[in-house]
């Protein structure tokens, strides 16, 4: 079965609205903005694998505790998925023994915490018996979106995002694709602030929804939670055949 359950899907913090995090599988989990308060430490311990879409710190918010934790209880180095430019960015930001310690190079460079993996656009490379691509998505800095793929079912996944076609050519091209998660950010009301930080808001989403050529399900994310019941009332109004559900966290999604 493939299926995401979101730990964490809003696009900030508020109460119990969460940073986001998706658990791919036990041991695979897609950005970091709530890992720590979502998962209990046998959970912890059995994630090995993080893919970061971005390096914005709404995703990479609890990566940094996640390897001081990984390293305090002594447990196994785990493995961090992005590209190249997000790998640096990374290093160079947070983990550059300034805002927090290296841990690629603790407790030693041999065996280190954390270890990087480079992947690229457009390269599908598997984990955990899940194929997945990467897509190069429209955010205002380098930003994955994804599709992953099981047993002839698909899940696209837009991670954040702008108006974006190659994600929209990767969804037609892929016939397995039914089920879609969907950034939403902002109300219709800030559609400016949507566009110059390259997010959507529900009535552009209604338009990337009519360049798809089949029926699919839709699960929205990153809504800002302070604004949730506007942007909910927007998604509400898109005028579209396919049924449009915001995300719930621990309510997993499973692909149709
Ligand atoms: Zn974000
Ligand atoms: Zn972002």
């Amino acid at each position: 079965m493939l299926s995401i359950l979101p730990l964490g899907c809003y696009g900030s913090d508020l109460e119990n609205k969460k940073c986001i995090s998706m658990q791919l599988t036990p041991s695979t989990v897609i950005d970091t903005g709530s890992l720590m308060s979502s998962l209990d430490i046998p959970q912890l311990l059995e994630v090995q694998n993080i893919i970061l879409t971005h390096s914005h710190f709404d995703h990479i918010k609890n990566l940094p505790i996640f390897a001081d934790f990984k390293l305090s209880l002594g447990s196994n180095s785990f493995t961090v998925y992005t590209t190249e430019t997000i790998m640096n960015q990374v290093k160079e930001h947070i983990f550059n023994d300034l805002i927090w310690p290296d841990f690629t190079k603790l407790p030693n460079s041999k065996k280190p915490t954390i270890r990087f993996q480079p992947i690229e656009f457009d390269k599908p490379f598997t984990l955990d018996g899940i194929e997945i691509i990467p897509i190069r998505v429209a955010h205002v800095v380098e930003s994955l979106g994804f599709i992953f793929r099981k047993d002839g079912k698909a899940v696209a996944y837009s991670g954040d995002t702008g108006v974006c076609d190659d994600f929209v050519n990767y969804i037609n091209d892929i016939p397995e694709v039914k089920t879609i998660c969907w950034e939403s950010s902002f109300p219709n009301r800030l559609e400016r602030l949507a566009v110059v930080s390259k997010h959507l808001t529900p009535s552009m989403l209604g338009h990337e929804l009519e360049k798809i050529n089949r029926l699919c399900s839709v699960y929205t994310f990153h809504l800002k939670p302070n604004l949730e019941n506007e942007i909910v009332m927007d998604l509400k109004s898109i005028q579209t055949k396919m049924k449009i559900t915001p995300m719930r966290q621990k309510r997993p999604i499973i692909a149709e």
